[in-house]
């Protein structure tokens, strides 16, 4: 079969080549890493270890050692083209690859924001590890930042500046918070729980201009009018999927890297997976891109699983997590599409769900510092099972059989 190279390590590349091993493939293994820095976890940037002093290695999936002992082969550098016919990789440094199979797990970038000065040092960006560190020095002497965008991420890094003293303005277009990922129920609360905890939240504006001193940020300009003043701009307007390198190499590429239900592109060597794949997908019809540490992982198992014998259609559930300041938010399956919303528990007391039905069947369930209701979602959604929105509202009926 040959040697599996794998670009990008981030969390879906790094669970390929670690899953393979798993399965006994005896072949070479090669990841490709264009960062500076082993294999690490992306969530923690905007969460704990934006707000904590923890040290680099503390976000590695593993050590040095890990990859020696498996014999993964890290390489840094970066993939620069595909030579499909000789099934040759060519890297940035002027080496080539020979391969058996590709694996594409080139991730996502920041889509940028094109404003006047928005090239300025603090106007910043939070993806990578680098940027995590530079921002945690940053909001320690920074005094006042406007963050746009107040998605996930926007949000996450929000809650953890006001939390560090900074005053905090959120500049969204959308009129309410996180209204692509979430139910108007969850974006709500957020939105109080933000604004209760000091940060200012603008809907449906749009920054317009970066305003400066010279190099030094002086505040953002909106659409209304209005100008905030702001020494630090934190941009989240989310990301562009990386794929340039299969579209260059002739694999048809859209939203993302176009796949099969088992994550494979045209050409049968060369598999997509993780924040860059746009796959086909038969739990829920259509072709979905999905930005998710669980994506990117089971995306990963199915193909590592497959290269070693075990050929599966994917059929993963989504679920997904977010940390904004004292409040876990955890979404099982796809909360879109639905057509009815049941709340149960109580946000006032900081404790809730939001059941997502379509013509009556469960699609997803989002919960707010409700792990059981999570638990359960992840459940029963994996087999395609429902309960009934009574039951679902009614906090009296256990829909785990057990102690609630
Ligand atoms: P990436 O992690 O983007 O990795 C791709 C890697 O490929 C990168 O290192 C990139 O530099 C590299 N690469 C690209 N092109 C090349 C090339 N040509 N040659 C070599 N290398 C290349 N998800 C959750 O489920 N829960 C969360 O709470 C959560 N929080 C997040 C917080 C932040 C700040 C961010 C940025 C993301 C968060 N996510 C979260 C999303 C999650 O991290 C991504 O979905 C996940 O990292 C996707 O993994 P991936 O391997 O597909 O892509």
């Amino acid at each position: 079969q040959g040697p599996v190279l794998i670009v990008g390590a981030g969390h879906a590349g790094f669970q390929v080549a670690a899953s393979l091993r798993q399965h006994g493939f005896g072949e070479r293994v090669c990841l490709i890493n264009d960062e500076a820095h082993l294999p690490y976890q992306r969530p923690p940037l905007s969460k704990a270890y934006l707000k904590g002093e923890g040290r680099p290695d503390s976000l590695m999936f593993r050590p040095d050692k890990f990859y020696r002992d498996q014999n993964i082969e890290l390489i840094a550098d970066r993939a620069v083209s595909i030579d499909r016919a000789a099934h040759k990789l060519k890297l940035a440094s002027g080496a080539a690859l020979d391969y058996g199979h590709l694996v594409l797990a080139t991730g996502a970038r920041n889509r940028l924001l094109d404003i006047p000065n928005a090239r300025l040092e603090d106007v910043r960006y939070l993806r990578i590890l680098d940027e995590s560190e530079a921002l945690r020095k940053r909001i320690g002497s920074g005094q006042r930042v406007v963050v746009i965008g107040a998605g996930f991420i926007g949000l996450e890094f929000a809650a953890t500046a006001r939390a560090k003293g900074l005053e905090v303005d959120v500049v969204e277009l959308g009129t309410r918070v996180m209204a692509r990922a979430v139910t108007a129920e969850i974006s709500d609360y957020f939105q109080a729980r933000h604004t209760a905890a000091g940060i200012r939240i603008h809907l449906g504006v749009q920054a317009t201009s970066i305003e400066c001193n010279g190099a030094d940020v002086t505040g953002v300009s909106l659409s209304d009018g209005r100008h905030i003043p702001a020494d630090l701009v934190v941009v989240g307007v989310g990301v562009l999927p990386n794929v340039e390198l299969a579209g260059e190499a002739g694999l048809p590429v859209a939203s993302g890297i176009i796949v099969d239900e088992q994550l494979l592109t045209p050409d049968p060597d060369i598999s997509a997976i993780g924040d860059c794949a746009l796959f086909a997908s038969p739990r829920f019809g259509g072709s979905l891109r999905l930005e998710s540490v669980q994506n990117a992982t089971d995306q990963a198992r199915c193909v590592a699983a497959r290269l070693t014998g075990d050929a599966k259609t994917y059929d993963g559930l989504p679920w997904f997590w977010s940390d904004q300041g004292d409040d876990k938010l955890q979404i099982a399956g796809l909360t879109t599409g639905y057509d009815q919303v049941v709340v149960r528990g109580d946000p006032a007391q900081r404790s809730f769900s939001a059941f997502c039905y379509k013509s009556g069947q469960l699609v997803g369930i989002e919960s707010v510092n409700r792990a059981s209701d999570h638990v359960f979602g992840r459940r029963i959604l994996a087999v395609k099972g429902s309960i009934a929105p009574e039951q679902a509202a009614d906090i009296a009926f256990d829909p785990q059989g057990g102690p609630d």
